[in-house]
Formats: C-alpha cells, sequence, structure tokens
C-alpha cells in the first residue's frame, strides 16, 4: 500500500536487512539516528536503522520542543552554533511547515531600562546578524505598557519593557517520526523495537550488528560496512559494547518540564523566565495547557524514563510564581511532567548549563562512529556532517561512492508539502478525539505497535490533554486489540503499561 509504515513494513524491513551487507547500520532511533537515515538513504546508500524501544522515546520527546537559535550561547561565546542553530531554523521552516510554527517569545526587562534594553538589543542584533533572521522574523522592542498590554500577569515591580522576537515551537516526537517516515521513503529500512546487544568483527574491524526483536527476543545477525552510534545517552554504553571507552566521554544533564492548564497561566505567548540561579527558562501555551521547563542538573547514568523530584517541580513553579505573581501555581496544578537527558560530551570544571551544546563524532579504533552532543534544531547539519564521514569510508575502505553533497536542505520532510499554511499544524491540535480511522491510520502508516506509541509520542495526549488521554484509552486500545488480535492478557497488560505511565507523571507533583 502507497504511504504504508506499519508492524508489517516493519518485519519485513528486519528480514532484508538481515539478508544482505548494508553500507550503513544506524542504531538509535532519535532525531539524530533519523536525521542520519535520510540524509543517507538520499544520496543513495543502503540503511538500516534499528531503534529499541519506539522511535523519539529517548530524549527526542523530552526536550522544550523549539526550533531555535539559542540567544544564550551568546553569552558563552559559542558564536559558531548560534549562526548554525539560527540558520538551521530557516531550512526547516521551509521544508517541514506544518513542524515548525513561529511563536513570539517575550523577553521582560527589569530594572534599568537603558542597561537591560541595550544589552538585549546588542544580543538580538548579532544574533539575527549571524543567523541571517528574515525581516519579518526580526525583534521588537516594547513599553513598560505595551508588554503588559500582551502579558498583564507578569510581574511589575521594577518592569522597564520587553524585548520580543520570533522563536519556532515543534513537536518533537513528530519531527522524528517524519525525518523517519522519510528516510524509509527514500528506501532506508527502518525498524522500532530492535535493539543493538552486540557487534560483529572482521579481525578488529566492526563489520555489523547483533540487533534483537525486542517482541519474540530473537536475534538477527546485520552486516555493514559501516555503523554508527546514533545514540544520544546511551552513546557510552553503546561503546562499551565495541571495548573499552578510550577519549572523551559522555556527560549527561537532565531536564524537566511541567504542564499546567493555560487557564492557570493564560499567557499568549512564550515568556521568558528568570530562574533564581539566574537561568533562562520558559513558559510556552501549547493548546489548552501551558508547559514550564526546564532545569539543568547532572544525571548519573542513561534512563528511559529519568527521575523527576519534588525538588525539580518545585524549582519550576517557583519560577513561575516570581514571574507571574497572581497564577499562585502549587503541585496540585501540575497534570504532567516529562523529563530529558542531555547527551553532552564532559568539559573538565563545567557546570551543567556551562557545558557546549555543540556536536562532536567520536571514532573507534574499530571503526565505529559514534555522534554526541547537538540540539534538536542543528540535527539536519549533523547528520550531513556524519553522512559526509560515511560516504569517505565507504570510498576509501570500499571504493563505493556515493554523492558528497546532501540534498536535505531542498526537499520538503513531507513529500510534496510546501504548504505555507501553517494553520493546519496538527501538534497544535484541541481536540484530542480521535476516531477508529485515526487510529488505524497510525498503525497502517506510523509504526505504532503499543498504545503508549500511539498516546505518547505520536499524538502527545498524554500530556496536552486534562486528563492524560484517559479519556479516549478504551477506544484506543479496542482497536489496537482488533487490529492485531490482541488477547485478554496482552489488552490488559496494555492498560497497565499507561495508566503506570500517567501515575508517574502526576505522582512526581502529588506524591
Ligand atoms: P535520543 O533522542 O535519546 O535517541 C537515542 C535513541 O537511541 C533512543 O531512542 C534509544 O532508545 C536508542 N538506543 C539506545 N540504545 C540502543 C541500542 N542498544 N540499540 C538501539 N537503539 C538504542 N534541542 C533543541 O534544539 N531545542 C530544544 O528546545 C531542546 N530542548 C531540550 C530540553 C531538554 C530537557 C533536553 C534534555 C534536551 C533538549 N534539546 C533541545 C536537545 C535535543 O533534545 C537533543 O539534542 C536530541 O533530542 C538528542 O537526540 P538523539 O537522537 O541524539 O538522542
Amino acid at each position: 500500500m502507497e504511504g504504508s509504515f506499519s508492524h508489517k513494513t516493519r518485519l519485513a524491513n528486519l528480514t532484508a536487512m538481515a539478508a544482505e551487507t548494508m553500507d550503513l547500520l544506524i542504531i538509535g532511533g532519535g532525531i539524530t539516528g533519523a536525521g542520519i537515515a535520510r540524509d543517507a538513504a538520499l544520496r543513495g546508500l543502503r540503511v538500516a536503522l534499528v531503534e529499541q524501544r519506539d522511535f523519539a522515546s529517548g530524549t527526542s520527546s523530552r526536550s522544550t520542543k523549539l526550533i531555535h537559535g539559542g540567544l544564550r550561547y551568546l553569552r558563552q561565546g559559542n558564536f559558531r552554533l548560534v549562526r548554525e542553530a539560527a540558520r538551521e531554523r530557516s531550512v526547516l521552516y521551509r521544508i517541514a511547515p506544518y513542524l515548525t510554527l513561529p511563536v513570539p517569545l517575550l523577553v521582560p526587562l527589569y530594572g534599568s531600562k537603558v542597561v537591560g534594553s541595550t544589552t538585549l538589543r546588542v544580543g538580538l542584533w548579532l544574533y539575527e546578524t549571524l543567523g541571517a533572521v528574515k525581516k519579518e522574523d526580526l525583534h521588537q522592542m516594547l513599553s513598560v505598557e505595551e508588554t503588559l498590554s500582551r502579558e498583564p500577569l507578569l510581574q511589575r515591580s521594577q518592569l522597564s519593557g520587553a524585548g520580543v522576537y520570533t522563536e519556532y515551537l515543534t513537536d518533537d516526537a513528530r519531527l522524528v517520526l517524519e525525518t523517519v517516515k522519510s528516510a524509509a521513503q527514500a528506501g532506508a529500512l527502518m525498524a522500532n523495537y530492535a535493539g543493538v546487544t552486540g557487534f560483529l568483527r572482521r579481525s578488529d574491524d566492526i563489520c555489523g550488528a547483533v540487533v534483537r526483536e525486542v517482541f519474540s527476543g530473537s536475534d538477527l545477525a546485520v552486516q555493514a560496512r559501516v555503523v554508527v552510534n546514533a545514540t544520544g545517552p546511551w552513546v557510552d554504553e553503546v561503546r562499551g559494547l565495541d571495548g573499552e571507552i578510550t577519549g572523551k566521554r559522555l556527560h549527561l544533564t537532565k531536564g524537566i518540564h511541567v504542564v499546567v492548564p493555560r487557564e492557570k497561566l493564560p499567557i499568549a505567548e512564550i515568556v521568558l523566565m528568570r530562574t533564581r540561579d539566574k537561568r533562562s527558562s520558559f513558559a510556552i501555551p501549547r493548546g489548552e495547557m501551558v508547559y514550564v521547563g526546564t532545569t539543568d542538573t547532572d544525571y548519573p547514568r542513561p534512563a528511559v524514563r529519568p527521575e523527576i523530584t519534588r525538588e525539580d517541580v518545585e524549582y519550576l513553579l517557583e519560577t513561575v510564581n516570581r514571574t507571574f505573581p497572581d497564577a499562585r501555581l502549587g503541585v496540585e496544578d501540575v497534570s504532567a511532567a516529562w523529563a530529558g537527558l542531555r547527551p553532552l560530551l564532559h568539559q573538565e570544571g563545567k557546570s551543567p548549563s556551562e557545558i557546549s551544546r555543540s556536536d562532536e563524532i567520536l571514532i573507534s579504533p574499530s571503526g565505529l562512529l559514534s555522534i554526541a552532543g547537538g540540539k534538536l534544531t542543528t540535527y539536519r547539519r549533523m547528520a550531513e556532517r556524519v553522512v559526509d564521514l560515511v560516504s569517505r569510508v565507504l570510498k576509501e575502505k570500499w571504493g563505493k561512492n556515493f554523492s558528497s553533497r546532501s540534498c536535505t536542505a531542498d526537499l520538503p520532510l513531507r513529500d510534496g508539502d510546501t504548504s505555507e499554511d501553517r494553520s493546519s499544524a496538527d501538534f497544535r491540535r484541541r481536540d484530542f478525539s480521535f476516531t477508529q480511522a485515526d487510529v488505524r491510520s497510525a498503525l497502517e502508516e506510523e509504526m505504532v505497535l503499543t498504545v503508549e506509541d500511539f498516546l505518547d509520542r505520536r499524538t502527545s495526549a498524554s500530556l496536552f490533554t486534562p486528563d492524560n488521554g484517559l479519556g479516549v484509552l478504551e477506544q484506543v486500545v479496542h482497536t489496537m486489540a482488533t487490529y492485531f488480535g490482541w488477547d485478554t492478557g496482552r489488552v490488559q497488560k496494555e492498560v497497565e503499561v499507561y495508566h503506570a505511565l500517567v501515575q508517574e507523571t502526576k505522582a512526581v507533583a502529588h506524591g
């Protein structure tokens, strides 16, 4: 079937990748792995990608969901990152209009008007110049009256005005899914719920990996000329499967977000808030909800669901209540929360917020390529650099020639879609009532295998509905059970797993 990307496609892909030698095997189906798969497949490489859980189930569904230039990195002097991120914003705006929604971001200024506004103006000017920002997205400075007419809930004492500029809001998990589907359309063999447990070797070199299919537990050997480790927070664990880790290591930092009903924090645009330790944090409206984040603290090891502490939640609520005193948010107002881990490269002596967000390719003695660091916003450029290197290896070691130029900046992410109508941006939906046909098309076209895949990552109902998607749970389970032929045991398990997920996100605030 045209556009089909179902569990049947997945099984066929696993069989196909075990039957031939791939040019490239990618481990990890977050935005980094998906971006690499798309770029490589479009250059004509024979590509396979395996993801241990669901696509985007790691950091790539736990971000702040901004496609942004990262104004704050100017203060760290990281001009290259700011320039690249700001320019990538424009590329994504062009190739994925429905996933890059321009939203004003308001930066309130307090204290001396001259000092605050001059510093912000200079910063924004530099940012806009480095990023070649479009005329219609250039910043504006606002008086106190103008600021309060836009955001009347702001703390008024010592308010001296605001700056406003445009950032793009995205749905991180959908960006991954669209990239995965685009890679598949270009010929890449993609499979979720298939994790790498070991490597294949020819003398000392890696020549593939052992892949375990999660539901059956069966192993298959995938031969590949080049293997890329794009496992985000798990990069060092996977390097560990290859042998002793030498050189640079990851430094994981945790960021959490909380979600509250918009009626409790009725803001019209993204508002930048200062935390008590002088970090930047955001309040971001999305449909009927507003989410707030993020924190930045060290985390010892990779985890599927990093722990969210009461202290994390209170830190964010305290920031909101200082910025919007009348909101008086308490932990009981939190309807959901999520945590993600930044897969950064360790820099001696730097605090979590100071560590560079730049990416780097690490080459192991066995030939394994690992990609660490980076941002959602810069994923396309990261992928380009990785595939440039992979193409060089394929040429030098295997005599295979592929294009040395990426074409991902010019091709729409969704085939033929250059729509300028951003009002259809599906991720800002307010209506989460799914028809049976909605669920079925996700099963047929988005490789949904569990209830959580659908309610958490394909639709975000778990986070952005007041009832965390529980109102539609029965209907979704019923449609999936009919489609897959699940027995009562499996149905019960799916329901339990989903309830546990919801409880987990609520318990952090309430228990
Ligand atoms: P992941 O998304 O974690 O993907 C790695 C995948 O590898 C996982 O799905 C995992 O299951 C899989 N895997 C692990 N081991 C194996 C194995 N053995 N076999 C197969 N698969 C395996 N960036 C922005 O541009 N804008 C933002 O607003 C922003 N906000 C952020 C906020 C927070 C709190 C955090 C933590 C990050 C934020 N980032 C943001 C950064 C961005 O989210 C990350 O850089 C990006 O998502 C990392 O993607 P990844 O694919 O490298 O890792």
